[in-house]
C-alpha cells in the first residue's frame, strides 16, 4: 500500500513514483534506455526471469526491457496511485492497453458485454472477433440479464465517445454480479473521477490523450489491482505490447501538470460550451457542463466536473462540418484529444469510420457532427477561432 494516498490528487500528481529521489539524489526521474541487463548471478538472473515472466511487477535483475523497466515501473506506480489502485500496467498504445485487457480476460471466458458507443477502434477490435472473444452489445439496463457463466468481462466507456454520455460506473458494477468491469476513463483522467472507486476493476486510459497532454505520445496504461496486473504484465511479456521509456517519462512528467491542464481545460470547454448553444449554425451541442448528455446528473458525484470534451451538430450538415474543418486556424482540425492546444475532428468521417453505419445512426454520429477538444489557450481566442470559423461555414453555405 502507498502512505501518500493521503495527500491531494493535486499533491501526488507532482510528488508520485518520485518518493526514492532524496536517497539517489536526484530532481528528474532517471531514464534507462537499457534493453538488456548483466546477469553476474546466474541464481539471481533465473528467479528473475520466472518472476518477471509470471506477472511479478520487479525483480531483482530487470533482465530485458520486454520484461521489466524501471523508468515505466515509476509511471505506473505514479498512475496506480492517482488512481487509488494497488497496480498499474502500461502499454505502447491505448489499443495495446485495450487488446491486453480482453487477452486476460479471454482466459476466464469468451463471452463479452460491451456498452456502445465506446471509442471507434475498440468497438472494431471487440466486434472484430480477432482476439477470440465474441462481444455482446447491450445496453446498461440489459446487463444483468445478459451475463452467463463464460462472460469474462463488461466494457463501459465514460464519458463515452463522441457523443459525452455519461454512465453510472456503480449500477454497472452492480449489475455484472462480480464480473469484472473494465472502464475506458481516459476522457475524464483520474483528475475527474477514479471509477476503481466505484468497484470498477480495470481502468483503461488512452495516456496519449490527457496523460501525455502534449501531442507528443502514444501510450496506454491500466490501473487495476494485484491479480489483474499479474495476467496483463503476462501479456505484456508475451505479446510486447510495450511502453517506451521515453515516453513513460514524458507521461510522468504530464502527471505533474494535469489537474492544472484539465481544471482549465474545463473551464474553458464550458465557456466555449455556453457560446456554441447560442450560434445560428449550431443545431445542437453534448457537453456534460450544460446537461445536455444522458446521465449529466453524475456532474458533481461519480465526476467532479463536466471535462473538456464536447460535440455539436451543425444545422448544414456534412458541408457545414467540412467546412468547419477547413476554417479553423487556431484550433488544429485533428484527430486525437486531451492535448493543451484545442483540436476539432469530424467523428463520422475520421475516428469512428471503423463503427458501422447502423451504430453510428443510433448513437448520433451523424454526418454534421464534430467533436472538439478544447485546450488550455485563453477562452476568447478559442471562442474567437471557432466563431469565425461557424460564420465561414454559414456564409459558404449561404453561396
Ligand atoms: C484514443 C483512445 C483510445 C485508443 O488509444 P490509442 O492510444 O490511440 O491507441 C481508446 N479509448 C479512448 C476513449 C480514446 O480516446
Amino acid at each position: 500500500m502507498r502512505e501518500s494516498t493521503q495527500s491531494h490528487p493535486d499533491t501526488l500528481g507532482v510528488h508520485a513514483g518520485r518518493e526514492d529521489f532524496a536517497e539517489l539524489g536526484v530532481h528528474a526521474p532517471p531514464l534507462d534506455l537499457s534493453t538488456t541487463y548483466p546477469v553476474r548471478d546466474l541464481d539471481v538472473g533465473t528467479a528473475s526471469f520466472d518472476a518477471l515472466v509470471g506477472g511479478e511487477a520487479k525483480a531483482a535483475n530487470p533482465i530485458y526491457a520486454r520484461l521489466h523497466n524501471p523508468t515505466v515501473a515509476r509511471f505506473e506506480d505514479a498512475l496506480a496511485t492517482l488512481e487509488g489502485t494497488s497496480d498499474a500496467v502500461a502499454f505502447g498504445s491505448g489499443m495495446a492497453a485495450m487488446s491486453a485487457c480482453l487477452l486476460a480476460a479471454g482466459q476466464r471466458g469468451k463471452h463479452v458485454l460491451g456498452v456502445r458507443p465506446l471509442y471507434g477502434t475498440s468497438d472494431h477490435l471487440m466486434n472484430s472477433g480477432l482476439l477470440g472473444i465474441k462481444t455482446h452489445w447491450v445496453e446498461p439496463g440489459e446487463i444483468a440479464a445478459a451475463i452467463n457463466d463464460d462472460t469474462a468481462l463488461v466494457v463501459i466507456e465514460t464519458p463515452a465517445n463522441p457523443t459525452l454520455d455519461l454512465i453510472d460506473i456503480a449500477a454497472v458494477v452492480k449489475a455484472a454480479r462480480g464480473v469484472p468491469v473494465l472502464v475506458d476513463s481516459t476522457f475524464a483522467t483520474p483528475v475527474l473521477q477514479q471509477p476503481a472507486a466505484l468497484g470498477a476493476t480495470l481502468v483503461l486510459h488512452s495516456a496519449t490523450k490527457f496523460i501525455g497532454g502534449h501531442g507528443d505520445v502514444i501510450a496506454g496504461v491500466v490501473a487495476c489491482n494485484a491479480e489483474w496486473a499479474s495476467a496483463l504484465r503476462q501479456v505484456r511479456a508475451a505479446t510486447g505490447g510495450l511502453l517506451h521509456p521515453l515516453g513513460a517519462y514524458l507521461l510522468h512528467r504530464g502527471l505533474q501538470t494535469l489537474g492544472l491542464r484539465v481544471r482549465q481545460a474545463q473551464a474553458n470547454a464550458q465557456y466555449v460550451a455556453e457560446r456554441l448553444v447560442k450560434h445560428p449554425a449550431v443545431a445542437k451541442v453534448c457537453y456534460p457542463g450544460l446537461g445536455t448528455v444522458a446521465n449529466a446528473h453524475l456532474v458533481g458525484t461519480q465526476m467532479r466536473g463536466p471535462g473538456s470534451l464536447l460535440a455539436f451538430e451543425m444545422h448544414g450538415g456534412h458541408a457545414a462540418a467540412a467546412a468547419v474543418m477547413s476554417a479553423v486556424r487556431l484550433a488544429t482540425p485533428a484527430v486525437s484529444l486531451g492535448s493543451v492546444d484545442t483540436l476539432i475532428q469530424h467523428p463520422a468521417g475520421l475516428t469512428h469510420r471503423v463503427v458501422d453505419a447502423e451504430t453510428q445512426r443510433r448513437h448520433g454520429i451523424t454526418p454534421g457532427l464534430l467533436r472538439l477538444s478544447v485546450g488550455i489557450e485563453h477562452a476568447d481566442d478559442i471562442w474567437a477561432d471557432l466563431e469565425q470559423a461557424l460564420d465561414a461555414a454559414r456564409q459558404a453555405e449561404a453561396a
